[in-house]
């Protein structure tokens, strides 16, 4: 249909044709409205779904990955060695419970897969290519007391990957499990709009534009963001809020305890002006940088990143900001599959981070040792593994529940993807490669990009078939000297 339409355009009124009927996909639209109880720590929804069949298949069932589940009793939230980070006050567990769900305004049964992990929706009503639904939600989200993306430390709450979101849907519905490892996530760009209501104390932080009501003792807050594939906000009656300007963005950092917030403030500042000038532009009005408790380094939203308040240094806290901030590009804007793929995004993330360092000297990050601690420490890595248990997968593209330990996840996708690109680095010259990385910005922005898509990409920019290559790293061959 889309192909008819081009060709009757371009005769008729090619001048319409980039307005009406270019290859804008329609997007998937979230409308949610939110109240959080603070003293149930509970936040209470109704989201409405308007669902885009943008496949070439007809559809009898969407699936929603229902994340707030992955805190519940018997489901492993962190690494084990994380529990003392995780959690202030002993093991806790959260959850997410259905009140209702709706299709086009009947309401359905709940359908939870066995690990809760995915909501199957069935459709009255076959769902054809280009056709929309409207799907209608009502659910309470009972947060675990746990310094992760989603729940309430002793400071503030974080909401990340709070409410379900639809699966992307490549010939079927992919459907993520939880792990204690990455980031379990894949999601479509999509438009936003959300209300949340808590005590008029609270100070919010959110992904989009906000504007705010204060009524009694409530406040409101509203967002909107477009464009987008996820939607997370944070919560702290402590916040203080400091902010500048990356050209015409306006970055904000949100603190309750940090003695070098102007400089952290300002590395945030700088990332953005770095990876604009490398990769293209940041398409959004602003962006916030928000210390919270989280037992992780950091973890990146659109328009938002989380940066641990437990880190060790403030060495360590400018790079942790300046990786979530290059996920905006790499997660954020280019997409990919987080769980079966996470090199792509964290091995490109890694490897835009020692970029900023090696523009930025004054931070004391050495390129090259940084690159070479990087190599020390994967061949450590093997050797140390491989002794332990005689043999070792070295593969990049397997699921996050597939590496058997932390270490093996971490070294895999996050040194060797970095690893793989200084190698490009080194191979095509520089220029070269940030050309390469540009043009994959400008081809897969507001997209779902994989290991192929990115190997394709980059062989044409650098005009040489890079398959081979690419591939010796992801399948474990390659030999890391
Ligand atoms: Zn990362």
């Amino acid at each position: 249909m889309k192909k008819i339409c081009l060709v009757l355009a371009l005769v008729l009124f090619l001048p319409f044709v980039l307005i009406g009927c270019g290859d804008e996909e329609k997007l998937n639209a979230y409308n949610i409205v939110a109240f959080f109880n603070e003293e149930e720590k509970t936040l209470k929804c109704n989201e409405k779904v308007t669902y885009v069949n943008n496949s070439e298949n007809a559809l009898q069932e969407l699936c929603f990955f229902v994340y707030a589940n992955g805190f519940d009793e018997g489901v492993k939230a962190v690494p084990t060695s994380y529990n003392n980070r995780a959690y202030p006050n002993g093991e806790s567990y959260g959850n997410l419970t259905f009140e209702s769900v709706f299709v086009a305004g009947q309401e359905v049964e709940v359908m939870l897969s066995e690990n809760k992990n995915i909501l199957k929706v069935d459709l009255a009503n076959t769902l054809y290519p280009n056709e929309e639904v409207v799907v209608d939600l009502n659910f309470t989200v009972n947060l675990a007391n746990i310094n992760h993306r989603l729940g309430y430390g002793n400071k503030a709450c974080n909401f990340g990957n709070f409410f379900p979101i639809a699966c992307v849907y490549e010939n079927e519905f992919i459907k993520n499990d939880f792990s204690p490892n990455g980031d379990p996530f894949y999601s479509d760009v999509s438009n936003f709009k959300v209300e949340i209501n808590c005590n008029k104390d609270y100070v919010v932080a959110t992904t989009g534009d906000k504007k705010e009501t204060i009524s009694g003792e409530n406040k409101k807050v509203k967002c909107t963001a477009n464009k987008v594939r996820d939607f997370c906000f944070v919560l702290s009656k402590d916040f203080q809020i400091i902010s500048g300007k990356a050209g015409d963005v306006d970055v904000f950092y949100y603190y309750y305890d940090d003695e070098n917030a102007q400089e952290h403030l300002d590395t945030a500042v700088k990332s953005v002006i770095k990876f604009e000038k490398d990769f293209g532009d940041y398409p959004y009005k602003q962006l916030s940088v928000v210390k919270t408790n989280f037992c992780f380094g950091g973890m990146e939203y659109p328009n938002l990143v989380m940066i641990s308040d437990d880190l060790a240094d403030n060495d360590t806290e400018n790079y942790v900001i300046v990786h979530e901030i290059a996920h905006q590009w790499w997660y954020g804007i280019v997409g990919n599959n987080e769980f079966q793929n996470a090199w792509v995004d964290e091995g490109l993330t890694e490897f835009s981070t020692a970029l900023f360092f090696k523009e930025y000297t004054d931070y004391g990050f050495d390129y090259d040792i940084v690159m070479n601690n990087a190599t020390e420490s994967y061949k450590n890595f093997v050797r140390i593994y491989s002794g332990v248990y005689g043999s070792l997968d070295e593969s990049m593209n397997r699921n996050l529940n597939e590496f058997a330990t932390e270490p093996e996840y971490v070294n895999c996708t996050y040194t060797k993807g970095m690893l793989l690109f200084e190698s490009l680095r080194q191979t095509l010259g520089e220029k070269k490669l940030i050309k390469c990385l540009k043009e994959y910005y400008k081809d897969y922005a507001f997209k779902n990009s994989s290991s192929e898509k990115l190997t394709e990409s980059f062989s044409k920019t650098a005009r040489i078939n890079l398959e081979s290559y690419i591939e010796s790293w992801t399948n474990g061959t390659v030999v890391i000297r």
